[in-house]
């Protein structure tokens, strides 16, 4: 039986996926099903913010996006949250979510609430790098994203009330792109993961 390949990118923020994993999504959208899930619209960044993100994902032709709506800053882990993702990783093969090991609150809570909403189910399960992980950040399977790495400055500009942030810019990206386990093999622009379980089904 063809088992339908299927990748669901979770994030807390409107521009989380985008930074931390967008170039792999590109990568790979000519193979997989490809599914966005956003827990929260941003507000506390302002209106535009999920505009913002439908935007730079139409812009490299994504447009499965769930929308949980849950309070920027506040959501909590519960049966109540858990309940909104599960049925959304029905489908899923590999997830691709945010890791434990972040300073943000909402970013953990997403780890946490993935981790419950995907319990006993065979399916590979990544955390990709923010640009709030902390030096804990296991990275441990790197994605060479050198050819999709336009488009994924293309889409990160959607972010217009972003851009003045120093993470955003170019020379910034440039850097963060770099990891040095994955420089000694000559990939100089990779997404960094985390393995937490992976399975070739
Ligand atoms: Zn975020």
């Amino acid at each position: 039986m063809q088992h339908e390949q299927h990748i669901v990118a979770i994030g807390a923020h409107p521009d989380d996926i985008e930074y931390g994993c967008l170039g792999t999504l590109i990568k790979f959208s000519w193979q997989y099903v490809i599914d966005l899930v956003i827990f929260t619209d941003g507000e506390l960044g302002g209106p535009r913010r999920r505009a913002e993100s439908t935007q730079a994902f139409e812009s490299v032709g994504l447009n499965s996006i769930f929308w949980l709506g849950l309070a920027d800053g506040y959501f909590t882990v519960d049966a109540g949250t858990v309940g909104k993702l599960e049925p959304l990783l029905q489908k899923a093969t590999t997830i691709l979510t945010m890791s434990a090991c972040d300073t943000h609150q909402d970013h953990r809570a997403v780890w946490q609430t993935t981790m419950a909403a995907a319990r006993r189910r065979a399916v590979t399960l990544l955390s990709y790098q923010s640009i709030s992980s902390t030096p804990d950040f296991n990275a441990r399977l790197f994605v060479d994203i050198t050819r999709e790495y336009p488009r994924k400055l293309q889409a990160l500009q959607c972010h217009e009330t972003q851009a003045e942030k120093e993470y955003m810019k170019e020379s910034w990206l440039a850097e963060w792109h770099k990891h040095p386990q994955a420089m000694t093999t000559g990939q100089t622009c990779v997404e960094a993961f985390n393995v937490h379980q992976a399975y070739f089904l």
